[in-house]
This record gives C-alpha cells, sequence and structure tokens, in this order.
C-alpha cells in the first residue's frame, strides 16, 4: 500500500509568502506524488492579514490541503500541536511557511526516513539571524544541554520529520507547555540530521517576539529538567555551611581565646543559618512539587520501538553454548 506524507505549515501573519510557500511546496510533492500520498495540513493561528480568506481558496483548488483556522493567536508551538492531531501520515514533516524552512530539502529528509531513521531533524549550519538572537540562542542551548535530562539536538528548530510512532506519542502527550522539539527529542528513536543554511525570511516580519522567545526558553527549561528547583539546594547548603563555620569559629573564640562577643553578632550568625535551613526546605518543597509536576505531564513511562519474538523458531530446549552465540554475531 502506498504510505503516506504529511506536511504541517503553522502559519501567523504570512500572506505575503503563502503562494511562494505554496508553489515551491506544489514542486516537491508533484516529486513525491509518483510514490505517496499527499496530506497538508495548513494551520492559521489567528493571523490578523488576509492568511485565512487565502487559505481558504487554496482549499478550494487542492484537495491535499486541511486548513484549520484556531480561534486566537495560541502560538506556534500549539499551532503545530493542532497540525500534528490532524495528521494521518506515515511520516509528518513540519515547517515554516516564510520560506526558512526550504521545501527542497524535504526530499532528503525522506530518503533518510526511507533507509531507516525515525526522526529526521535539519540542522542550521549557519544561522543568519542577528549578533544578539545568534549569541543567546547559541547560550541557552548550551545551558539546556546541560541541565536537561534528555540530550536536545543544538541548533534544530521544528523543521524536522517524524515517523508515526513518534507522531502518537505527540498526539496522545498533552502536557501544556509544549516545547516540541524536547518531546521529540525525548521520544527517542532513530535520529539523523541534515545540515542546511536558514535564509532570510521572504516576505513580512517575524512572528517571533522577544517575550514569546522567552516564554519557549522558559518551557524548554522546565519541561526537561528539574534543575531551576534545585537552585534552593545549592544556595541553602552553602549558607548553612558558612553559617555553622562561623558558629563554630564564634565558640571555640570564646572557648579558647575567651573572646565575647556582642548579642548582636550572635543573633546575626543564628539567623544567617536559619536562613539557609529555609532554603533547604524550600528545596524540599520544591523535589515535591517537581514530582507532582512529572507526573501531571502525563507522558508515557517508556516508549518502545520494536519487539522481537519469533513463533516460528525452533523450539530450542537446554541451553545455546557461548560459542553458538557468538557465531550468531557473523
Ligand atoms: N507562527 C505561528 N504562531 C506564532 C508565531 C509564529 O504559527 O505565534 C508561525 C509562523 O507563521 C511561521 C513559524 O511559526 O510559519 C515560525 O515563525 P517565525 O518565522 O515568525 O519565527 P522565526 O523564524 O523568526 O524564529
Ligand atoms: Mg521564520
Amino acid at each position: 500500500m502506498q504510505k503516506k506524507i504529511s506536511f504541517v505549515l503553522p502559519i501567523y501573519n504570512e500572506e505575503g509568502n503563502i503562494p511562494l510557500m505554496y508553489t515551491q511546496l506544489c514542486e516537491v510533492v508533484l516529486q513525491l506524488e509518483k510514490d505517496f500520498e499527499i496530506q497538508i495540513v495548513l494551520v492559521n493561528d489567528g493571523s490578523r492579514d488576509q492568511s485565512w480568506p487565502l487559505l481558504e481558496k487554496l482549499v478550494q483548488h487542492d484537495e491535499r490541503i486541511t486548513a484549520i483556522n484556531l480561534s486566537r493567536n495560541f502560538g506556534h508551538q500549539l499551532a503545530l500541536t493542532a497540525g500534528y492531531d490532524h495528521a494521518s501520515g506515515d511520516a509528518v514533516i513540519t515547517m515554516d511557511a516564510d520560506l526558512q524552512d526550504p521545501p527542497h530539502l524535504v526530499l532528503q529528509m525522506i530518503d533518510k526516513w526511507l533507509a531507516g531513521a525515525d526522526i529526521v531533524y535539519a540542522r542550521r549550519a549557519d544561522r543568519t539571524d542577528g549578533f544578539l538572537k545568534k549569541l543567546t540562542a547559541d547560550l541557552y542551548y548550551r545551558f539546556l544541554d546541560t541541565i536537561s535530562d534528555v540530550r536536545i539536538p543544538r541548533y534544530v528548530g521544528d523543521f524536522r520529520l517524524i515517523d508515526k510512532k513518534v507522531l502518537s506519542f505527540l498526539q496522545t502527550s498533552r502536557e501544556k507547555s509544549r516545547y516540541l522539539r524536547g518531546m521529540v527529542a525525548w521520544a527517542g528513536f532513530k535520529q539523523e540530521f541534515i545540515d542546511f543554511k536558514r535564509p532570510n525570511r521572504h516576505a513580512g516580519v517575524t512572528g517571533y517576539t522577544w517575550s514569546k522567545m522567552i516564554k519557549l526558553a522558559f518551557d524548554g527549561m522546565t519541561g526537561f529538567s528539574l534543575f531551576p528547583l534545585r537552585v534552593a539546594a545549592f544556595v541553602g547548603l552553602f549558607v548553612v555551611l558558612s553559617g555553622a563555620g562561623m558558629f563554630f569559629f564564634m565558640i571555640a573564640d570564646m572557648l579558647i581565646y575567651a573572646v565575647s562577643y556582642p548579642l548582636f553578632k550572635w543573633l546575626a550568625v543564628i539567623m544567617y543559618l536559619f536562613m539557609g535551613l529555609q532554603f533547604l526546605l524550600l528545596w524540599i518543597v520544591g523535589e515535591y512539587i517537581g514530582r507532582i509536576f512529572e507526573q501531571q505531564k502525563g507522558r508515557p513511562l517508556y516508549l518502545i520501538s520494536g519487539l522481537a519474538k519469533d513463533v516460528n523458531c525452533v523450539a530450542q530446549k537446554g541451553k545455546l553454548d557461548e560459542a553458538r552465540i557468538r557465531s550468531l554475531y557473523q
């Protein structure tokens, strides 16, 4: 049976890009249509320009398109999620609608998928963004890499192909603060990369304001690491240890050299110590909150990429000796 490929594109004020984006996508689709069934899911994320009327027109001319109109601007990640929810392909490709993710790369992605990859990321080998965005992105990716529990690939955005195994995980996992590239990385499976030079946006302006970017960065950190909650532990430990040091120093001073400290100095050290204790208690509360948070995310406990059991195997009673097991490797 023919395999199906779905394209998902989130659209926010992209009226200037839709015609060219659609034309370029169609060129790629034309090549693919010999071998695959095609679905195109276009998600309008509360655009304030003519994007939605344009999409309605496209739908009338192209039966492969499903257009979704969100009731307001929910943001890139949720627009992508709505797209994933309506995608039914064996592989799903997400890409931006502003032509920063060149459609022709899709062919290489599909080749890698056919060769066995479950996730194919397009990695930005060379960013054309401004200095500040480049610097902050670089620092952020490094930091996230250090603190996160899963290895989230660097320099990848949301231009990627995922197999339907990963799709069903994204469709069933309903955590609210979605950082999709983290969730995809969390899923595991066989991952591959394609490097590309990211061009500038074709028309219009970026929909990613600084505030949206900061929210995304926080979703990435809080969704994949409990480190921020544990900061209190480091502060508390430092304060308690240094406070105890000062306290015992004063006691020793008093006992050995008969130095008498005024009451306010004792009070200062004792209050300092108790502040440290409060931080430690805050950390313990944080650990519980972290566990509640992990639980409410409702991610599956594990995902399985394959099962092996051969019902036709020759019944092997007794043991396989080591030499025979080794011979299996050859
Ligand atoms: N986008 C969206 N909702 C938003 C912001 C952006 O659906 O609130 C879409 C946008 O139309 C584009 C993609 O997400 O297809 C990437 O956004 P953008 O190009 O503005 O981000 P940048 O490439 O500057 O990081
Ligand atoms: Mg863009």
